[in-house]
């Protein structure tokens, strides 16, 4: 590993606890509760890398934690070892069933929780690149569709759930095609790449994210945003992106890239469905383009 992980450790036996600090505290940063409600609070304040879990404890046993643990879509892609001292298959099958990545019975050799715990973090490790990997737009490095429609829709669910507003930019470079033919496929692709940076870096609060949602096309997904504000989020990426000052000879509409806008919104009492919200984006695209470019045109 790269950095020192977090590793939790949850079991009511004091000396338990303190063998296992001893064994890992090497190599991770340890961090020790005596309880299964103790472990729920402690995750909520701070992220941790993998959990050790007692099976057996008073209060909400090590089972229930796991359970909690997992309907929960911060902590549910977590890594847990139980340990317990139920040597059973069956206690073993049910904790791993549950969705233990591995289990670990008691008494145990501090040399064996060492690897073990390691090759869970490596794992994860692993799996966090891949998904990443998975997410994003081998060209312009922002992310790509496919992180686009899994977030959209969480958002639009979330949106529609609360009552508060969700703002969906569709923005489209303009005369990209005659900008390809000027200056050629490989300087296309460079100014995509400016572009999408330029883009990417107006989402100042976490919440915003800036896809690409195809060939020259992007869209820009902000929680919590009502149609006034988005407008200006938008002017502000209009603006950046004139600002980039990128020499387009062959443009129709302006000496430089410049890009179109079209926004919608979901606000009360005017409930867009969740693959409308993006058809409404796109009229309002269309409209731009229609009315000169380089523009915003709010739906
Ligand atoms: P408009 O202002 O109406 O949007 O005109 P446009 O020329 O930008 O639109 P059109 O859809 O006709 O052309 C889009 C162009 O974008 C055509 C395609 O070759 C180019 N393009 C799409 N993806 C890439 C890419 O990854 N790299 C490069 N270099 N060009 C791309
Ligand atoms: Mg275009
Ligand atoms: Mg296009």
């Amino acid at each position: 590993m790269s950095k020192r992980a977090k590793v939790l450790i949850v079991d009511d036996d004091p000396l338990n606890r303190l063998v296992l600090e001893k064994t890992l505290k090497d190599e991770h940063d340890v961090f020790l509760v005596d309880s299964g409600e103790k472990a729920l609070t402690f995750v909520k304040t701070t992220q941790v890398d993998l959990i050790i879990l007692d099976v057996i404890m008073p209060g909400i046993d090590g089972y229930e934690v796991l359970v909690q643990l997992k309907e929960n879509p911060i902590t549910q892609s977590v890594p847990i070892i139980f340990i317990s001292a139920n040597r059973s298959h069956d206690d073993e099958a049910k904790g791993l069933e549950l969705g233990a990545m591995d289990y670990i019975t008691k008494p145990f050799s501090p040399s064996i929780v060492r690897v073990r715990v390691r090759n869970q973090l490596l794992i994860k490790q692993k799996n966090d690149l891949l998904e990443m990997l998975a997410s994003i737009d081998g060209l312009t490095e922002i992310p790509n569709r496919r992180y686009l429609d899994e977030n959209l829709s969480r958002e639009w669910r979330r949106s529609k759930r609360s009552g508060t507003p969700l703002s969906v930019l569709l923005m489209d470079i303009d005369h990209f095609k005659r900008y390809n033919d000027c200056y050629g496929h490989r300087a296309g692709d460079e100014c995509l790449k400016e572009v999408a940076q330029v883009l990417a870096a107006q989402c100042e609060r976490g919440s915003d994210f800036i896809a690409r949602y195809g060939g020259e096309e992007f869209a820009a997904v902000l929680p919590g945003v009502g149609k006034a504000d988005a407008i200006e989020f938008a002017n502000k990426i209009r603006s950046a992106v004139n600002a980039l000052d990128i020499e387009h000879k062959a443009s129709l509409n302006a000496d430089h890239i410049t890009i179109s806008i079209g926004i919608a919104t979901t606000e009360s009492g005017q409930i867009y469905a969740e693959q409308a919200l993006l058809e409404e984006a796109d009229l309002g695209l269309y409209a731009a383009k229609d009315e000169g470019r380089d523009r915003i045109i709010a739906r």
